[in-house]
């Protein structure tokens, strides 16, 4: 599957928007991309998911895990292919933690699963998690990354697409120039 025609699955499912947006970052940005929107369909999530299975195919990985709640649909897809269990940390009290009996294996090698990167601070405190627990990081592999090719974390690591962020403070936005109104995601509602 070329980048081209996984452009055009996430176009196609309303993943990636054109137009004038406004983010949570408070930022107005031309492109909206939310990730839920594609893997909602589980026959594009096992189509992406395989090029990153088949990236770490001949990696040594034990298991899985994922930051919930993004992660899970991909770690838990990338793990069915790889045919290894497949785990999640998540937020309590605003911290990443393991929970429902989740436990890291000490000298076990874990692959770490995402759907968007921008920061990456879900996955580096997902890895600090394996990693206290005696686990090793076997590499990280995640659909989209959106950090400009920045964020490293240090071990093998796969995006199946990369997605450049452009967006604008509201005095420099060139769409609000031209008078566009723009619309917040995940309403209906557009701006006089
Ligand atoms: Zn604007």
């Amino acid at each position: 599957m070329s980048t081209q025609n996984l452009l055009e699955i996430f176009i196609e499912t309303n993943a990636l928007l054109n137009g004038h947006f406004l983010l949570t970052s408070g930022r107005h940005s031309n492109q909206y991309f939310q990730c839920a929107k594609v893997l909602q369909h589980p026959q594009h999530n096992e189509l992406i998911c395989s090029r990153i299975a088949e990236h770490f195919k001949d990696h040594e990985i034990d298991f899985v895990i994922s930051p919930a709640i993004g992660g899970i649909v991909v770690g838990q897809e990338v793990a069915r292919q790889l045919k290894k269990q497949s785990i999640f940390a998540e937020r309590e009290d605003k911290i990443l933690a393991l929970r429902r009996g989740f436990q890291i294996e000490e000298g076990k090698k874990y692959l770490v699963c995402e759907d968007v990167v921008t920061t990456g601070g879900s996955v580096f405190e997902v890895i600090d998690i394996v990693r206290a627990n005696g686990g090793i990081i076997a590499g990280v592999g995640f659909i989209v990354d959106r950090s400009n090719n920045k964020v490293q974390f240090g071990v093998p690591q796969f995006s199946t697409l990369q997605l450049e962020v452009v967006s604008y403070q509201l005095d420099d936005c060139p769409l609000c120039k031209q008078n566009i109104p723009f619309v917040k995601p995940g309403s209906r509602k557009v701006n006089p």
